[in-house]
């Protein structure tokens, strides 16, 4: 390591929601902060991710920060969905109105993080070959933010055009009058084949696992949806908070599946399709608990995609038949289905020709040529740990991360990792994460540290870090919570099935944003109950 030219109190890697909260966080309260992002902008996901159709799937005002009030009444979204050029916008003005960006440094990526026992600190390496002391680490670094390698044979000797969704060119892509292949079909690709086959002259989609889709029924904002949100803002923040999912539309109705009748859970059913979006995931409390409640939900949506897909064949292909809904992360769509309705469009199951090899021409499966102009990768991310595999992290004594989380990540609430003191992890595993609103658990994280180090500082207390007991039972009870639920049936990112060598292990805390905030508040409450404080 180079020797450090530069103390702070705090960096912070990474510079979409997290980081950006995390810096007007802590600089709020009197410390130094050094954020390193390795775009060139602020934003993060909605940095990265500039495909066709890229847009939330949680209604906008929900996904944004609460943290000010002013912030909120002066922004006004345009729709009920912000598109990705929306939300970057955002990310910007919130970066210009408290006026981020002066600590941070674009285009600069963390590559190693030592702890330095003797200082109490973190050495922090970057690729421009500097060299950085901070005491607290902030890993502000996204939980779906290092796309999957395209690691087909014949990836390189393809003579066309190819695109990651998560790394997409700013300038855009003119697919007009091109043959293209998209390959997957998680949202990233119900996203972007609609808007890709209005262009293209001919699209193939390369499906190995159907998803479900669900209706976004996306539209303009109006102006009573968002003064009646402003007039109860405080109510409805509160009441995310203590939600399930961190929004809204999880206010789960009481009666479970078995207690439901017939007519009423067609009702309940219809009603959410038509609403539309992610409301779908909490239509009985227990949709990924009973089998009958999920079965009831499976076969509802599977109606409705052979009521939308003319062609038999093509829908029997769209349906997902070998996981319950909601054990993969659902999607929402704007004519996803409708698409396959095109001449211009032609679904190739994986399942039934497999993928042979990607060749100058296209691609070839093990049933045919399909001679292509470009090739889309809609394949997904290294999820939850990809970011911080990615960074040598070494803590007490030398032990490394990669070794600690060998065999899946292990961690206390999410929060930290035992052995790795003084370094925060934002929606890490082990916390709701990426089953919520992600803005509602940012911003919960952050919070929750910046008391911490606000309780530290009058006590000289300079150190933080779990017990391993500690880790230990948090861990388990991560584990047992899952188990109860049928998650873990599915092949998901969420359980790194994606990733080849991936360590199985079901990464996010199912227990609830309400829950799992309570907790955290149990713990602080506690005296920091489960952790080690220690003085210089
Ligand atoms: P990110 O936004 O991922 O930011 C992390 C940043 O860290 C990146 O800019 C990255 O460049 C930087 N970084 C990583 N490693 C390093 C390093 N070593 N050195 C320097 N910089 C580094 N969530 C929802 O709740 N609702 C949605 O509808 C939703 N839609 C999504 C759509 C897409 C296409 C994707 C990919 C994700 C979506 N998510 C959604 C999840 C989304 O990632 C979060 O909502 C949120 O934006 C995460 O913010 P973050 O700051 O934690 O991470
Ligand atoms: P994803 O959900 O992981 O989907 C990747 C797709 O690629 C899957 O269909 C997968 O098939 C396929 N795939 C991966 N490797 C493949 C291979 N070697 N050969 C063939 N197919 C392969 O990734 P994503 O669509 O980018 O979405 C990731 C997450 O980001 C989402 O789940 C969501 O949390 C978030 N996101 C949200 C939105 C939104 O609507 N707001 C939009 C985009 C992303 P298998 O299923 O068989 O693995």
């Amino acid at each position: 390591m180079a020797e450090a030219t530069n103390t702070y109190d705090a960096i912070v890697i990474g510079a979409g929601f997290a980081g950006l909260y995390a810096l007007h966080k802590l600089r709020g309260q009197g410390l130094s902060v050094r954020v390193f992002e390795a775009g060139d902008g602020v934003g993060g996901t909605w940095y990265w991710n500039r495909y066709p159709g890229a847009r939330v799937d949680v209604e906008s005002q929900e996904y944004s920060y609460s943290f000010s009030e002013e912030l909120e009444r002066e922004w006004t979204w345009s729709e009920r969905y912000a598109s990705q050029p929306e939300l970057l916008r955002y990310l910007n003005h919130v970066a210009d109105r408290f006026d981020l960006r002066r600590d941070i440094r674009f285009e600069t990526r963390v590559t190693a993080l030592h702890w330095n026992d003797r200082e109490q600190s973190w050495s922090v390496s970057t690729d421009d070959g500097e060299a950085w002391n901070a005491r607290f680490v902030f890993a502000a670094t996204g939980a779906l933010s290092v796309p999957n390698d395209p690691d087909f044979p014949g990836k390189n000797s393809f003579n066309g055009a190819t695109y990651h969704t998560g790394r997409w060119p700013r300038e855009g892509v003119d697919f007009t009058g091109k043959r293209v292949a998209v390959i997957g079909t998680g949202s990233s690709a119900i996203q972007s084949i609609p808007q890709i086959a209005q262009q293209a002259a001919q699209v193939f989609v390369f499906q190995r696992t159907p998803n479900y889709a669900i209706p976004a029924r996306n539209g303009p904002l109006d102006h009573a949806t968002r003064e009646d949100w402003l007039a109860k803002r405080e109510e409805k923040r509160q009441r995310q908070r203590n939600s399930l999912l961190g929004a809204l539309f999880a206010d789960t109705p009481d009666t479970p599946f078995s207690q439901t009748g017939e007519n009423e859970r067609r009702d309940v059913l219809e009603r959410r399709w038509a609403w539309g979006g992610l409301c779908m995931y909490n239509l009985f409390p227990d949709l990924v608990i009973d089998p009958a409640a999920n079965a009831s939900a499976r076969d509802f949506v599977a109606e409705k995609i052979r009521g939308i897909v003319k062609d038999p064949d093509i829908a029997e292909k769209l349906v997902p038949r070998s996981y319950p809904i909601g054990t993969k992360r659902l999607c929402v769509d704007t004519g996803y289905y409708e698409t396959f309705n095109r001449a211009n469009v032609r679904l190739i199951d994986l399942k039934a020709t497999p993928l042979d090899r990607i060749t100058p021409d296209g691609i070839r499966t093990n049933a045919e040529n399909f001679a292509v102009d470009a090739i889309v990768f809609a394949i997904g991310f290294d999820a939850m740990t990809g970011a911080l595999s990615r960074i040598d992290v070494r803590g007490r004594e030398g032990q490394t991360l990669k070794n600690a989380w060998d065999a899946g990540p292990r961690t206390y609430l999410g929060l930290m990792v035992a052995g790795f003191p003084n370094l925060f992890t934002i929606t890490g595993p082990g916390s709701p994460s990426v089953l919520s609103n992600m803005v509602v658990s940012i911003e919960q994280h952050v919070d929750w540290i910046a008391n911490l180090l606000a309780y530290m500082a009058p006590f000289g207390l300079k150190t933080v870090e779990p017990t391993l007991d500690a880790q230990n039972g948090w861990v388990d009870h991560v584990n047992e919570v899952s188990s109860m639920t049928l998650f873990p049936q599915a092949n998901s990112w969420y359980v790194g099935a994606n990733v080849p060598g991936k360590p199985r292990v079901f990464m996010p805390y199912i227990g609830g944003v309400g829950a799992y905030r309570e907790l955290c508040a149990a713990v602080a409450a506690n005296g920091y109950m489960g952790f080690k404080l220690r003085a210089a």
